[in-house]
């Protein structure tokens, strides 16, 4: 039983390995230890150019998260249905119809064999953010034709995907042998992750580390030792143009390892030296520590540091988000860096209805009153992997009637029917850009209206978000190094 505090060993099973640890109820399993594993990173930069996001450029020091949020996201190899649904590769059957191509043109064509193997794992990073993990001899199209990824794939390409090319911005071999899962189709070839390709995938992040999704996703963390050289090599390339660099994207910059490994400190401080543009996004106090250079950075170059704060009691937080710092402590953190001189806001995510969309008033108008001057909100997201974390914590946390008005305002809000999720169920997703962060329907149109009504009442501000002349100048003493 997950008590909030404590939490024992729960992973869902790793597709990527042949076996799983089952606990049995007379001998629950062990309380899930942290383990701090250190990585020379290849790179530190990530490109995005999802429509949907608001950046460019993001940086995370950290793989893993101890904040241990319930709906925290994370992305598995996710394969195109025929009716447009997507559906973990793991678990596709012969004689299932997905998506391939034909002349160029998407077709639905049918899966013709499953199997798994086990194969020389490359990374490739795409713009997006995304990253896949595949064999050496994957083949992707480009907009140059088919290519290989062990032999004439290069960051020049872009992958050819059915909503949106993706491009290539890094090809990293990782010097071992993974268990990976490849599919035979009619056309040979499927979409998967939103580009068309051929041949085997490991999932990315913590499985194929051979770890899990869950309990080992917030208890093995992987920090980047070398994330502030790494920075500081990019900022000197000339094709760098002094864009802004959001920390994080994909997990906390400050949860608790930073306190002492000081990674993202070490990061924003090269950001100073080279007065380049700075985003924060964290729900942590440790960024406390960091009010003095959050300081000074805000008066070189633009700087904003956003406190996601999505509950506005600490003891509904404590359940749902049980490591990260409770709301109060938020709320005295986005005041100490307001007071600071630093352009601060509030991120309102997720937003889980039938749980905190009552709190957004409330939310805005504690905002408001330490001093940020910008807000937004996004919906739930419960990708592949995550449905059945988010749904294990909250029947272990909230009473069944809570736990039941929250799954049916979710799938109303996704607009869901029956089927249309891979196990059958009630559609409580998507993934589609411009959709992903938001919902539909009449009960979404008043979560919306009740957050414009309280932002334009409390005088909160966007003006910021205007071009404006580059800060960013390239050291001279590490000019002379060049
Ligand atoms: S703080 Fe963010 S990255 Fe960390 S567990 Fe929560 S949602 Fe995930």
């Amino acid at each position: 039983m997950f008590n909030g505090w404590v939490k024992p060993v729960s992973n869902p099973p790793n597709p990527w390995l042949s076996t799983h640890v089952e606990y049995l109820d007379e001998e629950p399993p062990p309380l899930a230890a942290l383990e701090i594993y250190e990585e020379e990173a290849k790179s530190i930069l990530s490109e995005n150019d999802s429509p949907d996001l608001g950046f460019r450029w993001s940086l995370n020091p950290y793989r893993g998260c101890f904040h241990s949020c319930a709906y925290c996201s994370w992305g598995g190899t996710a394969v195109t249905m025929a009716d447009g649904s997507v559906r973990a590769i793991r678990d596709l059957r012969a004689g299932e119809r997905i998506l391939g191509t034909e002349d160029d043109r998407l077709v639905v064509t049918e899966v013709r064999a499953h199997w798994s193997t086990r194969k020389r794992a490359v990374r490739v990073r795409l713009s997006g953010g995304g990253e896949l993990v595949t064999s050496a001899d994957h083949r992707f199209l480009t907009d140059g034709g088919w290519k290989h990824v062990g032999d004439d794939l290069s960051t020049s390409d872009r992958l050819r995907g059915p909503n949106q090319d993706r491009r290539v911005t890094a090809i990293e071999p990782l010097g071992v042998d993974l268990p990976m899962y490849d599919i035979t189709t009619g056309t040979g070839d499927f979409i998967a992750n939103g580009v068309i390709s051929h041949n085997c995938y490991a999932r990315p992040s913590h499985q194929y580390l051979g770890w899990g999704a869950g309990t080992d996703f917030d208890r093995k963390i992987v920090v980047k030792t070398n994330a502030a050289a790494l920075l500081r090599e990019a900022l000197m390339k000339k094709s760098w143009a002094g864009e802004t660099i959001m920390f994080s994207g994909i997990t906390d910059c400050y949860q608790p390892v930073e306190a002492s490994y000081g990674i993202t400190r070490a990061c924003l401080e090269v950001c100073e030296e080279f007065a380049n543009p700075v985003g924060v996004i964290t729900k942590s106090k440790v960024i406390q520590r960091d009010v003095d250079l959050f300081g000074r950075l805000a008066r070189k170059t633009r700087t904003s540091a956003t406190l996601s704060i999505p509950f506005a009691r600490d003891e509904m937080a404590r359940k749902i988000e049980p490591f990260a710092s409770p709301p109060s402590r938020r709320f005295e953190t986005l005041k100490m860096l307001s007071d600071a001189g630093v352009r601060t806001g509030i991120a309102i995510a997720p937003v889980i209805p039938g749980l905190n969309d009552p709190d957004i008033p409330e939310l805005l108008e504690r905002a408001r009153e330490v001093g940020a001057t910008h807000a937004f909100m996004t919906l739930l997201r419960l990708p592949l992997e995550v449905r059945p974390v988010f749904q294990e914590r909250i029947r272990e946390t909230l009473t069944p009637e809570r736990v039941r008005r929250i799954e049916h305002a979710v799938v109303e809000l996704r607009g869901g029917g029956i089927g249309r999720s891979p196990d059958g169920s009630r559609k409580m997703n998507e993934s589609r850009f411009f959709d992903r962060f938001v919902g539909q329907g009449e009960r979404w149109k008043a979560i919306e209206a009740l957050f414009d009504i309280h932002y334009r009442r409390l005088g909160f501000d966007d003006g910021d978000d205007a071009p404006q002349p580059t800060t960013f100048r390239r050291p001279k003493n590490q000019l002379d190094l060049f």
